[in-house]
């Protein structure tokens, strides 16, 4: 594997940054996971998109322009020969001084790693996953907004100690407030009444990409999409729910909190989202 850093590729044992890059130190920094199916990088532009505005609530400056950022992405998937796979793409504050005073750091670093993932085994396509509600709130966006996909990922990665150890993948993160925000590395739906609901943005959840295809898929479909605010009551009484994420695409839930979810089965709303998303991803995606 050839991994970019600032413009040039290394190869995977080689590809290293300093240990006084801010990314490093503080966390200081940001990304994005992007999918490639079939030679095209799928909804590349929304991921880039997201990344300058990730970098502009951060006061971040990405040393090259989104277009550049594009070409360097589909760049390094042909130059690993990537038609399927997981692309990882970093954004560090640069090297700095041991303070944390971002203002020492001269130029941000750019890393591109185009590989694979694969997040969950594939019987939880089939027969769903169990995830649990747990002590740890979603960051408040007053203190850190869960929009920033910053590479300070604590918050999210304390949540997942807790689902593990309840035995289970995936976490549910409710907000200070109580509702219902995002799991770990996921956002989150509920079907009810055929409506297809999910956490508003403000409940503390990413801007997911695919959160956003979905909810266009399933307009489309032709059930109602609303953003209310949700509870735990609402999610034991969903007649079915399931995560979205780029890396996970659609995984259906089938138990939260020991309840289980309408008849503990994939329902058929979440199916046929799958199909949909699917067939999407066969079709839709920046050539590499
Ligand atoms: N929430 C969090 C906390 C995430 O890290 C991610 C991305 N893995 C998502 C939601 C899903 O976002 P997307 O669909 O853009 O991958």
């Amino acid at each position: 594997m050839r991994v970019y850093i600032d413009g040039k590729y290394y190869d995977e044992a080689k590809a290293k940054i300093s240990v006084f890059d801010h990314g490093l130190l503080y966390g200081d920094g940001i990304f994005e996971g992007i999918r490639a199916y079939h030679g095209r990088v799928f909804k590349l532009q929304e991921h880039v998109d997201r990344l300058y505005h990730s970098a502009k609530a951060l006061l971040l400056t990405i040393p090259m322009s989104p277009p550049e950022m594009m070409r360097a992405v589909v760049a390094t998937c042909r130059k690993n020969r990537l038609r399927n796979g997981y692309i990882r793409l970093v954004v560090t504050r640069g090297v700095g001084t041991l303070g944390l005073n971002p203002n020492r750091c001269k130029q941000g670093s750019v890393i591109i790693i185009a590989g694979q993932i694969q997040l969950y085994p594939e019987a939880y396509y089939r027969n769903g996953l169990a995830i649990v509600t747990v002590p740890t709130v979603r960051n408040l966006h007053s203190a850190l907004n869960p929009a920033i996909k910053s590479l300070n990922y604590l918050n999210n990665i304390l949540a997942k100690i807790e689902a593990n150890n309840a035995g289970v993948e995936e976490a549910v993160m409710l907000n200070a407030e109580g509702y219902v925000a995002e799991c770990t590395g996921d956002n989150l739906f509920i079907v009810r009444d055929d409506e297809v609901l999910t956490p508003p943005l403000a409940a503390g959840a990413l801007y997911g990409i695919t959160r956003r295809v979905v909810m266009e898929l399933a307009e489309e479909a032709g059930w109602r999409v609303r953003e209310p605010n949700l509870t735990r009551y609402d999610l034991f009484n969903a007649s079915e729910c399931f995560l979205t994420g780029t890396g996970a695409e659609i995984v259906p839930v089938v138990k939260i909190d020991g309840r289980v979810i309408g008849s503990g089965k994939p329902g058929p709303v979440t199916r046929q989202l799958m199909e949909r998303y699917h067939a999407l991803t066969r079709v839709s995606g920046e050539p590499i």
